[in-house]
């Protein structure tokens, strides 16, 4: 079982360390900074073996030069962020695995939020680390991408079985769901997320990890299919990608 970390750093982000204790190979996913990181390790016990970066943005990669200096470890990026992610020693595209001890993680390729965005997905495990392309009740905003694109990636990750843990990079939750029940008022699926989710805010837990089933069920960026949606936006029967695109640009004028 690998043990999975989410620390909290920053207005909204999220690092993760992952460790697997039978390999005692640890890594940490996104490192907006070092020193909370060099902090948990040293509280565990724990040697860094890998940074594993989903892009470029300076809050998922602004520990990984002290990290490397420091703890020694190998930076994995996209190969297409060779350029611009500082100290990266491998580069992985589409359907490459990596592995930490015995644990094999695929990534999968998802522009949109960049154009280089991945994803590392931890099939036996049931873990997805997501990024910024899709969040709790959201997804990531596009800065390099089209919405088609984005919405090509965000099938890949709907047809990860449901039941996989979803860890995403942001604390959006609350606002992206009080934008969700704007579009769908009467999903009771979707109130039941939102009721747990204020509850866990209330009490300064953190909203993930979500589940590919419960992000099927309440997230509108999931749910283009959605009649009230549809109905609610004034695209009854547009196609998928134009539903997508058009709740994406709703969601930027908020
Ligand atoms: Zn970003
Ligand atoms: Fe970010």
């Amino acid at each position: 079982m690998l043990e999975i970390i989410a620390l909290p750093v920053l207005t909204d982000n999220y690092i993760y360390l992952i460790h697997d204790p039978v390999s005692q190979e640890t890594a940490v996913v996104d490192p907006a900074l070092a020193q909370p990181v060099l902090d948990i390790l040293e509280e565990k016990g724990w040697q860094l073996t890998y940074i594993l970066n989903t892009h470029h943005h300076s809050d998922h990669i602004g520990g990984n030069c002290q990290l490397k200096q420091l703890a020694g470890c190998k930076i994995i990026a996209a190969q297409a962020d060779w350029d611009r992610i500082p100290g990266i020693d491998q580069g992985v595209n589409e359907s490459d695995f990596i592995s930490l001890g015995q644990h094999k993680a695929k990534v999968i390729a998802t522009p949109g939020h960049t154009r280089a965005h991945i994803v590392y997905y931890f099939a036996e495990d049931n873990i997805l680390f997501c990024g910024d392309t899709l969040f709790v009740m959201g997804c990531g905003r596009l800065f390099e991408g089209t919405a088609k694109q984005l919405w090509h990636s965000l099938q890949k990750l709907k047809a990860l079985p449901e039941l996989t843990l979803v860890y995403c990079t942001h604390e959006y939750t609350q606002a992206n769901g009080r934008f969700a029940l704007t579009l769908e008022p009467g999903n009771i699926e979707l109130q039941a997320k939102m009721f747990k989710v204020n509850a866990l805010r209330n009490n300064n837990q953190p909203t993930v990890p979500t589940t590919i089933g419960e992000e099927l069920a309440s997230n509108p960026f999931f749910r283009e299919n959605s009649v009230e949606i549809q109905n609610n936006i004034g695209m009854k029967d547009a196609h998928p990608v134009e539903v997508f695109a058009k709740i994406r640009l709703l969601k930027d004028r908020l």
